[in-house]
């Protein structure tokens, strides 16, 4: 069995931050990336708000300079995805693909999550061409345009509230006749113009064409069935963190969320750290994933330190 003094799953942000300090702290760290490299944000084209990049970076592109920079100062960055865990004690065991195990002293979970999508075939024929999960990251690309969110919690109507500032108009697909968004987050959207909420509507079809989304076909719960026009289509439903696997050993909130220790990257397990998104129900940005990533090393440095190893 192979031991490493600190295994970091997830090949995102968090993931190649934590890797970049926790190598840099001669902690040798071995990197899994799992099945999408790159995380989350691969997902979209062009990041625009990282700090660094006047003018916008290729989310691949980015993703790819981190791995390189987690490389350069001795990460041994690999691919495969954790199948099994057992964080009862010390080392811990993680499974690779069902087959390669490794000893851990320490283990950072930076496995993000995932945006959940209707499931839609049409939906799926056009993400990264007007279907997005990522108002922040996508939005910009609607400026004076029409677009879609479908939902009705916080996320959504803070996407919706974001869009509205860029694009001409903004509808709001929500499948019952009440948002499930805080009170303020509503009366923000009621009181916003160019936002429009269809009540009681289903998507039932992403419309487009091969230059991408021109609109979607809704069914009202009346049983009418109506097409808006719009150039783009955002989900906000919610997003699934790839938690389970740990679930035994760590505390985690209604939605899937690691739970860590207020201003620290700890989990209830010492020696467990969890960083970016699968912590993080709130700001889910590539540099918020980041900054957690470095705490999340530093924290299992200090505690290698203190452990006398
Ligand atoms: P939520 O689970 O709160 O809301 C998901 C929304 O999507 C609900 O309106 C739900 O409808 C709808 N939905 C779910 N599945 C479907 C589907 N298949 N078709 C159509 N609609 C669907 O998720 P959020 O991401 O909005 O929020 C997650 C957490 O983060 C919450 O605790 C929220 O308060 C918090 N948050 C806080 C913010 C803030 O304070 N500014 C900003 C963003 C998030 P239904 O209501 O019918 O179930």
């Amino acid at each position: 069995m192979e031991k490493v003094k600190c295994l970091i799953l997830g090949g995102g942000p968090a993931g190649f931050t934590a890797a970049i300090y926790a190598a840099r702290a001669n902690l040798s760290p071995v990197v899994y990336e799992g099945i999408q490299p790159g995380g989350q944000l691969t997902t979209t084209t062009i990041v625009e708000n990282f700090p660094g990049f006047p003018g916008g970076v290729d989310a691949n592109t980015l993703m790819d300079k981190m791995r390189e920079q987690a490389k350069s100062f001795g990460a041994d960055v690999r691919s495969g995805t954790a199948t099994a865990a057992d964080l009862s004690h010390r080392p811990f065991k993680v499974v690779i693909d069902g087959e390669t195990e490794i000893e851990a002293q320490t283990l950072i979970i930076a496995t993000g999550a995932q945006a959940r999508y209707l499931g839609l075939p049409s939906e799926e024929k056009f993400k990264g061409a007007g279907v997005s999960a990522c108002a922040t990251c996508d939005g910009f690309f609607y400026r004076k345009r029409t677009v879609a969110v479908v939902g009705g919690g916080d996320t959504a109507c803070e996407d919706a509230l974001y869009l509205a500032s860029l694009a001409k108009k903004v509808y709001m697909i929500v499948r019952r006749d009440v948002f499930r968004a805080s009170k303020i987050m509503q009366e923000k959207v009621f009181s916003t113009p160019n936002i429009e909420v269809l009540w009681n509507c289903n998507t039932q079809e992403v419309l487009g064409d091969e230059m991408g989304v021109t609109g979607a076909r809704l069914l009202r719960k009346d049983g009418t069935v109506f097409d808006i026009a719009i150039d783009g289509f955002f989900l906000a439903i919610g997003h699934t963190p790839a938690s389970e696997l740990f679930a035994p050993y760590l505390e985690r909130d209604a939605a899937g969320y690691i739970v860590t220790k207020p201003g620290s990257s700890e989990t209830g397990v010492p020696g467990v750290y969890a960083a970016g998104d699968v912590q993080d129900p709130h700001y889910r940005q590539a540099i918020t994933a980041a900054a957690s990533g470095c705490m999340a090393a530093r924290d299992a440095e200090k505690f290698l330190l203190e452990q006398g190893n």
